[in-house]
Order: C-alpha cells, then structure tokens, then sequence
C-alpha cells in the first residue's frame, strides 16, 4: 500500500529504452542523452547516473543550473548545456560544462571571458536555424562567426540544428527543406572551419523518422522515457514513469451539493468523492478539471471533478468499490502520460516536466 503520491520510475524499463534505441542508432553515432528539466521530472542525476551505467557518455540540458547540478551529482561526462544566458557564462565555465554558442552576441561574449580567464580551447557546440526559427545561427551570420568571430580559445566540437516537425509522416516538405539548409551549413563550415566539428540533427522522433539522417550524433530525451510521438514507434519502448497516489479521503454528498472551489461540481445524484493529494502545484494543471482529466482506481476509469486544487484534486468514485488509502493510478505504462494529457490537448512532455520536486520519486 502507498502512503503518498509518487512517481514510480522503472530503471529497466530505462534500460529498455536506452539499448532499444541503441539498435537503432549506428555504431558510430554518439546518443547525447537528453536530461534537461529535471531528466524529463525524472529526477536529472539519479537518470544521468543510470544512463552513465549503461554507456552514456554525453549529456545535455537546457541551462547551467541544471549542469551545475548534474556536477555536483558526480556526472563527470561531457554536459552540454542548449540554451547558455549571458548571466550564465561564468557558471558553465565553473563547472566545465560545454554551452552551445547560438548567436554572434552570446559567442562574443563567452570568448571575451575566455580572454579574461586566460582559457584556450573551451570546448563548445554551434547551433544553426534551419527553418524552426526559434534559436541558432542564419547561414548568413554563420559565415561572419567563422570570419570575425572564432579563436583559438575555443574548441568547436559539434554544429547542430534542430527540426520543427520532426513527428510529421514522410514525405514532409518542411523537414526536407530542414535537411536541405543544413547540409548547405555543412558544406560552408567545411570550408570556414579548420577543425573537425561533428554534425547532428535528430531529437527522439526524428531518429524513427529518418534514420539516414543520424550523421555523428542523435539528441535523445523523451523517447529514453519511453515516449515518440507516434503510436507505432512507442511500441518500441516503455514508458518509466507511473504516478499514483491513495485516495486521502472518501466523502458522500448529496443530490445538489456542489464540491471544490466554485461549486466547479454539483452532484446530480447521492455521490461518492474521492480526494488525491495532488494540485495543480504538483503538475496537474486545472485543464484537467472539470471531467477532462480521468485517473484509474482497481481498473476503472473515473473522472476528475471541479475545479483543480493547488494541493488536492477531487475525483467521483461512486461507482466504485474502494477504500481512503486504495491507489489512483494517474498515468503508467498502460494508461499513459501521453494518453493522460490527450484528453487535455496537451502532450507528455508538458506534465513530466511540470511535477514538481514535492512529489516523492521512487525507483524501481
Ligand atoms: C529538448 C531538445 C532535444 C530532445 O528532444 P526530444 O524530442 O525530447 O528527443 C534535442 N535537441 C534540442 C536542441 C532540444 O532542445
């Protein structure tokens, strides 16, 4: 019996996923294991320390703080860091993480503090805007970054891009012109650059996509938790993550009596109300109120009702059989996180990386 709401995660089904994708990933080809957010709410150390067992050797997060945080969990490996901020750079260099130059500004400023430290051969990455538009490089600045920009005090070790729909069947014409702009960046750089970077392009599902395109490395998050973004390829791997609770509390109400904030539900019948001790401050955000959202209690599906509280949620258990302290099973490898935030419009991604760190983490 469980005493609180917890996130069970499966290191095998971890393992499953990691050696899964491994076959499908050539030899050669780095997996940049993606732990960003908390490893995906995961908990980044403790996965980055599983992933490291298991062969893992590069990682990646957002910012330096979780790099910052990875160090001090004894990651030693080589930790990229996505989207470095200004406020950011000393950080990165502290704790020796790799930070990805995606501008003329932030590289202009990270050398100059190079310079400052009297640091050569930094390693770093560059990242390129193929069609996503959201952060990286133009072909155009590009060619001014190698021509006034770069120095010896750094050490490019990658140039990457990153794709928009990465999901979407094949053919995709946005994809292909994706494709298309980097390999025109690849031919530029070989011509700019006089060291050796390595290129990639592919997250989770553009490795299911398109496998032709794996180049030296792929960028892994999401399908390493066992999610793809296509039911197909999900087959192939587990999701790790279960989170469940017991109910706290079993309450009657009447025909007419109203329940949560806002009379958000008003019983149309004698009812029976379960409470869950988890809000929308623990990831359950109050789109899935109001019977939008369904959790599992002894195999039957029964919806959220009312409004969703900051710390509780209610949910209608009349038609079933059960007791204060009987688990609801929220998502887990049968119900999803991804079938869970269906019902809401919203994907896996978002509700993994919005638990929050209240919410006990066991492994499994
Ligand atoms: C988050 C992220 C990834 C991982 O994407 P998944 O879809 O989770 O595999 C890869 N590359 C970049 C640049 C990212 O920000």
């Amino acid at each position: 019996m469980i005493k609180e709401a917890r996130l069970t995660i499966n290191l095998d089904s971890l393992a499953h996923n990691y050696n899964s994708l491994r076959s499908k990933i050539n030899p050669e080809t780095t997996l940049i294991a993606v732990v960003k957010a908390n490893g995906y709410g995961n908990d980044g150390a403790r996965i980055a320390q599983e992933l490291s067992k298991l062969g893992v050797a590069s990682f990646a997060v957002a910012y330096a703080i979780e790099g910052k945080i990875l160090r001090k969990a004894g990651i030693e490996d080589s930790l990229m860091v996505f989207y470095p901020q200004l406020a950011q750079l000393e950080q990165i260099i502290e704790s020796q993480l790799e930070p990805v130059l995606y501008n003329l500004e932030i590289s202009k400023a990270f050398i100059s503090l190079l310079k400052e430290k009297n640091i050569k051969n930094y390693p770093v990455h560059i990242k390129c805007n193929t069609g996503l538009n959201r952060i990286g490089f133009s072909l155009e600045n590009l060619e001014s970054f190698f021509k006034e920009v770069n120095s010896p005090l750094i050490d490019i070790k990658s140039i990457y891009s990153h794709l928009g729909f990465s999901e979407n069947p094949k053919p995709c014409a946005f994809t292909k012109k994706q494709f298309d702009a980097f390999e025109l960046i690849k031919s530029k750089v070989k011509e700019l650059c006089p060291s050796h970077p390595k290129f990639h392009i592919l997250n989770s599902s553009g490795v299911f996509n398109y496998p032709e395109h794996q180049l030296d490395a792929v960028r892994i998050g999401i399908a390493l938790y066992g999610f793809a973004n296509n039911p197909e390829w999900n087959k192939t791997l587990k999701p790790i993550a279960k989170l469940s609770s017991p109910i706290c509390q079993i309450h009657f109400v009447k025909k007419g009596e109203s329940v949560g904030y806002n009379q958000g539900w008003i019983a149309t019948k004698e009812s029976r109300i379960g409470i869950i001790p988890l809000g929308h401050a623990d990831g359950i955000g109050r789109q899935y109120g109001n019977g939008v959202g369904k959790v599992n209690v002894l195999g039957q599906t029964v919806p959220i009702i009312g409004n969703v509280c900051m710390d509780l949620l209610m949910i209608d258990l009349t038609s079933v059989n059960c007791t204060v302290g009987t688990e609801a099973i929220i998502f887990d490898q049968n119900f999803t996180a991804s079938d869970f935030t269906a019902s809401a419009n919203t994907i896996s991604y978002e509700i993994l990386t919005s638990l929050s760190p209240r919410i006990k983490r066991v492994y499994v």
